[in-house]
């Protein structure tokens, strides 16, 4: 009899979420995690009585009723609904592309008008392309301006996908955009999904609620002592990366990765909005994140006389920097194929998470992959 059923490696949403659920079926888990906190990138650290989203602004949306109940009886949510605004050489647009957008771009009205305008620039982006003899886009500009036209590709794409890739549109494939959905309605809101939100107090609220009753170990980093780790549980849940835990045998895995630059403003409310994309490329970051917009709407924004800001920078990754998404070309994903292979063969371990399979997930996507890990077992 070892001391655990399982002994889970990452306090991210994955292995919280395993351990919720093993605790629920009576089995004993500890959690370890080699950062100070639990929670993973969902973590939010409070700065002047604001979460500030540490890793990166996190907005929970899913149409998987399953899921929204689930994490809706661990935390209640808000009715935070993400509706970005670009900010182009301090123009600004509502996105994603709707008639809103389409108003401030070009002044057009209704659905025809707007209709009318993206085929016509569609139009011309074609003739450009036959009169150079090209029949396929050859890149990602080409590419974009057969889809919505030159306005929308050069002010609200162009400077924010150099930034967001680190190279020029005209040096970038064009399979990277298959569509530029556009929608003919008054609607700024961002995602499809049939729910949305931020939970009431913050995500750490979430996470907390999953591990109650399940024992957690801060700054504790499986490879310090992996053989000890290994020896007191029957089963190992691991949710880092995948390479690290074959000992980079085959090669290190790339990613692409956010720096972000955190600041506390002596203002109120800063920019009105959470999300502020900038899409011009002089502009050296993405986004300003305003963090309090996640959680307080109306004139409560007012309350608290300060405000907390994220500039987000886009950055080639580096040993030591937070692998946030892996980096999906055919080399990368060659040798990640080549880690699942003997992933598959551990019997006693479970590879879960976004590291450990090497494959970007939204939130609700990793609760449900953990119900899946947990349910086969
Ligand atoms: C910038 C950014 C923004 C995002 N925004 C959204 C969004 O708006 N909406 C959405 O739905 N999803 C979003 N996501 C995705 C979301 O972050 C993930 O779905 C989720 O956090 C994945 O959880 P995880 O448990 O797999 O990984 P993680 O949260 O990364 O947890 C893994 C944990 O394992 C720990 N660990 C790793 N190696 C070891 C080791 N050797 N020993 C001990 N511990 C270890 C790490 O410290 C980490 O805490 C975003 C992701 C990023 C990168």
């Amino acid at each position: 009899m070892k001391q655990y059923d399982y002994l889970i490696v990452g306090a991210g949403l994955f292995g919280a979420t395993f351990a919720h659920l093993a605790h629920l079926k009576g089995k004993k888990s500890l959690v370890i995690d080699k950062r100070s906190h639990l929670g993973g990138n969902i973590y939010c650290e409070n700065i002047e009585g604001i979460n500030v989203h540490k890793y990166g602004a996190h907005i929970f949306h899913t149409s998987n009723k399953k899921v929204w109940n689930f994490v809706n009886s661990i935390v209640e949510f808000n009715r935070y609904t993400n509706s970005p605004v670009a900010n182009y050489k301090g123009e600004l647009y509502n996105l994603p592309f709707n008639m809103n957008t389409f108003f401030e771009m070009w002044g057009v009205r209704t659905p025809a008008e707007a209709q009318a305008k993206i085929d016509e620039q569609k139009a011309e982006a074609l003739a450009k392309m036959k009169a150079d003899g090209v029949e396929e886009p050859r890149n990602l500009e080409e590419q974009a301006q057969i889809l919505i036209g030159k306005d929308i590709y050069e002010k609200l794409i162009k400077g924010y996908t150099e930034k967001q890739w680190g190279r020029k549109c005209t040096e970038l494939p064009a399979f990277i955009i298959k569509r530029l959905p556009v929608r003919f309605t008054f609607d700024n809101n961002y995602f499809k999904d049939s729910y949305q939100g931020i939970p009431v107090g913050g995500y750490n609220k979430l996470i907390d609620g999953l591990l109650v009753g399940v024992e957690t170990k801060v700054n504790t980093d499986f490879f310090d002592n992996r053989k000890y780790w290994e020896s007191i549980a029957d089963k190992v849940v691991y949710t880092g990366q995948i390479d690290e835990y074959f000992d980079y045998q085959f090669g290190k895995l790339n990613y692409r990765t956010v720096r972000f630059e955190t600041e506390v403003i002596d203002e109120a409310n800063y920019q009105g909005n959470a999300v502020v994309n900038y899409t011009e490329a002089e502009v050296p970051y993405t986004r300003v994140i305003e963090h309090k917009h996640f959680e307080t709407f109306g004139d409560a924004v007012y309350d608290n006389p300060k405000t907390v800001i994220s500039r987000e920078y886009s950055t080639e990754w580096s040993d030591g920097m937070e692998p946030y998404y892996p980096v999906n070309d055919v080399k990368n994903n060659k040798l990640a194929e080549k880690y699942r292979m003997l992933a598959s063969k551990q019997s006693n371990v479970i590879f879960g998470g976004r590291l450990a399979e090497y494959k970007y997930y939204d939130m609700a996507p990793i609760i449900e992959k953990a119900f899946d890990a947990f349910f086969e077992v």
